[in-house]
């Protein structure tokens, strides 16, 4: 069953939304060659509680830490862990809250340093899918429409997109219906309605998208161990265009 959101609970969505964005460019003014994930993980914990929230994603189905840390042929949900950082590196942090009963969920692929040149474009590849994505996001388009703009652009690019994780509604529940895959058919999928609140994660390989699921339960790598990408943000469907609700603004003030 879809959820749709009243005025008021997407305002307290809007909330949460902002304290994931502050939180990832919190970890992101920490990130820097010989950090470990686990202490960028205090960090966010540290953060998000001094804004009243709680981790999301902490103790979620028993996931150990407050982000996902996923560096480079990690696609999504790696742990925290005494890993260093190092320079040309890619980490994907993924950020969760709980506030006033709802949740907040973003993404962003950070560069540790300088990284090779298609690395970055993986990177630059991964978000401008994202925003193509969310241009889609409006009431009376589908699913498909979404999963068709990402997989588009990225495949032109000669990146791949991974199918077994996917999108998904947002509220009081972390994974809400629908799914939002990053590959489809214009026009087939679910139909999008005014008030449908959406996450948007393109995942995004440079080689080929096949993965598999590391030993620990959790944490999915590439197959062929090329690197991965991963960026999400929180989306209102609305007639005639999206509104987003996390934003980017907060880390990319921070690189200037
Ligand atoms: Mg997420
Ligand atoms: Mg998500």
């Amino acid at each position: 069953m879809i959820k749709l959101k009243s005025e008021e609970e997407i305002g307290v969505l809007r909330e949460n939304a902002l304290m994931v964005s502050k939180t990832l460019a919190e970890v992101g003014r920490h990130i820097e060659p010989g950090i470990t994930t686990k202490e960028l993980d205090v960090i966010a914990e540290k953060y998000i509680r001094s804004l009243g929230a709680v981790p999301g994603f902490l103790g979620y189905e028993g996931f150990p830490g407050t982000l996902c840390m996923s560096v480079n042929d990690v696609v999504v949900h790696g742990f925290p862990s005494g890993y260093k950082l190092k320079e040309g590196d890619i980490v994907s942090v993924d950020c969760g809250t709980i506030y006033r009963g709802f949740y907040g969920d973003s993404a962003y692929t950070f560069p540790v340093g300088k990284v090779a040149p298609r690395v970055q474009q993986l990177l630059d590849a991964t978000k401008q899918a994202l925003e193509l994505g969310i241009r889609q996001a409006v009431a009376g388009n589908r699913t498909g429409d979404i999963g068709e703009a990402v997989q588009t652009y990225c495949e032109n690019l000669g990146f791949s997109v991974v199918r077994e994780m996917v999108g998904h509604g947002l509220g009081r529940e972390m994974h809400e219906s629908p799914e939002v895959p990053n590959y489809g058919r214009r026009g087939h999928g679910v139909k999008l309605r005014e008030g449908m609140v959406i996450c948007i994660e393109p995942m995004i390989n440079a080689g080929r998208k096949e993965v598999y699921l590391d030993e620990n339960g959790w944490a999915v790598h590439t197959a062929d161990g090329a690197p991965s990408a991963h960026f999400e943000k929180t989306v209102v469907v609305r007639h005639g265009e999206p509104e987003v609700l996390t934003t980017y603004e907060f880390i990319e003030k921070e690189n200037c």
